[in-house]
């Protein structure tokens, strides 16, 4: 038994309210070290009476530790902890105090959770896990007024760069929804629609404006209107690290240096404002001149960053927000900034973009949750890269989910390329079917799945400004059978519960093996996906729950597995291949 292993911390991911009568109790042990754990608890008020000790389950493994977790109800709101450990025929008791070999006589020195107050259970919105996102660029999703489009106007599907325009809008938008209905995705993330001077609207030169290239406030709310009338969510991308350099009390600052108005709105290091030797004499989004970092910390500043918050979804109606380079700002404005948006309307999703270990703001204080790029990284080093083998990627996998509370992961948002990174077909090597293999991993996964615009009809597109490319709308050149695939299993994701909530357990996992297979539990209902990220075809034979299984396109019975007889199921899968197979719990 490797005690120097065992960590428990009472709070965030290791112990936390999932709703008003009931915890969710985690501890981390050496990997494949105990046969069992569990789980000694009661109130300490009437420890005799109320103590017990009962069996936690293994929730995921990494490489190097299982997590265990118990779910407890607590009819009284508190709880008395600790933990018994049981390796090899060996028993340990471990506490706050320490590890013993006795059992504890009485509560004290145990864990302690002391009382669960509802305000503190932190669940993102209800509609958010069952949610799939598609992300537009405006300025390449569609040209629908070219009235409205900039001078230098480039013709529509030319070669993306860093600094051309195509005239995307939103009118473009608007008229194009019957494809984002017909696709089934029931919400959409916009990147930055407020003005500004570049093509993608980082750089902000008015928050509380649209930019007049994309339409006006009018036309937006009339957007948001019409997406909720077809149920569809809005979320809109805001900066609010940094602004642009034409962003007015930024322009009052540059003209009148330290006697600014605004002069404390930034972060500058020394005056007057210049560059030396490519370096800004005042803080700015990594080294760029154009994008000042704005000082968060100054009531004015947050005062008119707050009222940006509240504007867009009070007035204009959207469902939340996605917050570019979230990690720049300090916890305290993030801490008000949700209180506003909530105040705004409480069913708004507060998504932050964090591409590393994202806990510190997900304790239920400041975001629902977060881009899910280490998700990212490990589906494409697994299916695209090969620089993952299946016991690689189901360690990922579990390292991650033991790594934040339910509530985070089932809200998760999972792309798999964005307007930051290269297309997934591009990392694919233009493989179609090492793409799809790509997309069962990310909508069989808990949390949001996104699809980047254009991906659903074979858009492909390197790093930026390559995976900015102007999207596709004659429909011969598109590719139907991808989209189709899409429809699929999208519906598919949406009709199966299981998917969205339900436990997921690896069923296939060898180290040197490029085959996964898990499966995704909720009530009985079982889905169990297999996917062979390699080039050859193979033959699996998949341990399945007893019962009969169907095919989640045909729904045709392809495997009958009874308790007696043989537990497993053979399935042939081609290179880059994959099956999907549910079972309902009266299949039984
Ligand atoms: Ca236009």
């Amino acid at each position: 038994m490797l005690l120097e292993a065992v960590f428990h911390r009472p709070k965030m991911n290791w112990a936390y309210a999932t709703d008003t009568h009931a915890v969710h109790i985690r501890i981390q042990t050496k990997k494949g070290d105990m046969n069992q754990v569990s789980l000694l608890h009661g109130d300490k008020y009437i420890w005799e009476k109320s103590s017990k000790v009962e069996p936690m389950e293994c929730l995921v493994s990494d490489a190097l530790f299982d997590y265990w977790e118990a779910s407890v109800k607590l009819p009284l709101r508190r709880m008395r902890y600790g933990f018994k450990l049981e390796s090899e025929g060996k028993t340990m008791w471990f506490t706050e105090k320490g590890f013993f070999e006795e059992m504890p006589a009485d509560s004290w020195g145990l864990f302690e959770y002391p009382f669960l107050h509802a305000g503190e259970i932190f669940s993102a919105p209800s509609w958010v896990k069952d949610a799939v996102f598609y992300q537009i660029f405006p300025e390449r999703f569609a040209n629908g007024n070219v009235l409205n489009d900039p001078t230098e106007v480039e013709e529509w599907g030319g070669k993306p760069g860093r600094s051309n325009f195509f005239g995307g809008d939103l009118q473009g938008v608007m008229d194009h929804l019957d494809h984002l209905q017909e696709l089934g995705v029931t919400a959409v993330y916009f990147t930055p629609i407020f003005e500004a001077t570049t093509n993608h609207k980082y750089d902000t030169t008015d928050y509380l404006k649209i930019d007049p290239h994309f339409g006006n406030n009018e036309l937006m709310k009339e957007l948001v209107k019409a997406f909720h009338e077809r149920g569809i969510k809005v979320v809109l991308d805001a900066v609010f690290n940094h602004c642009g350099n034409s962003f007015k009390p930024f322009v009052d600052v540059l003209e009148k240096g330290k006697d600014s108005a605004y002069a404390d709105w930034f972060h500058v290091r020394e005056w007057p404002l210049s560059v030396k030797e490519g370096v800004p004499t005042y803080d700015t989004f990594a080294f760029e001149p154009i994008m000042p970092k704005m000082n968060t910390e100054n009531p004015e500043v947050k005062q008119y960053l707050l009222e940006v918050a509240r504007y867009w979804v009070e007035d204009i109606g959207t469902d939340g927000w996605r917050l570019d380079v979230a990690d720049e700002v300090d916890h305290a404005f993030w801490r008000e900034f949700r209180t506003t948006v909530k105040k705004a309307n409480p069913e708004a999703y507060i998504l932050g973009e964090i591409w590393h270990d994202s806990l510190p703001w997900l304790q239920g204080d400041q975001f629902d949750s977060a881009m899910n790029y280490p998700f990212t990284d490990a589906v494409i080093n697994f299916i695209a890269k090969g620089k993952l083998d299946a016991a690689g990627y189901s360690a990922e996998i579990g390292h991650q989910i033991a790594s934040h509370t339910k509530s985070v992961t089932d809200a998760a948002f999972n792309v798999l390329d964005s307007h930051d990174t290269a297309r997934l077909l591009f990392r694919c090597g233009e493989n179609k079917d090492m793409m799809k293999a790509a997309v069962v991993l990310q909508f069989t996964y808990p949390g949001v799945p996104c699809v980047y615009y254009g991906d659903e009809i074979g858009l492909t597109g390197g790093d930026d400004p390559g995976c900015r490319p102007c999207m596709e709308w004659d429909k011969t050149k598109q590719d139907l059978t991808l989209f189709r695939f899409y429809q699929d299993i999208i519906r598919f994701r949406k009709e199966q519960p299981a998917l969205r909530t339900g436990k997921l357990r690896f069923l296939l996992n060898e180290a040197g093996s490029q085959i996964i297979a898990f499966e995704r539990e909720l009530d009985g209902d079982r889905i169990a996906i297999a996917v062979n990220a390699s080039e050859e075809a193979v033959t699996v034979q998949l341990p399945l729950a007893q019962g009969e299984w169907v095919d989640w396109q045909s729904a045709d019975k392809i495997a009958h597995v009874s308790a007696k007889g043989n537990a497993k199921a053979t399935l042939e899968l081609p290179a880059y291949g994959f099956a999907i197979l549910a079972r309902k719990k009266e299949m039984v």
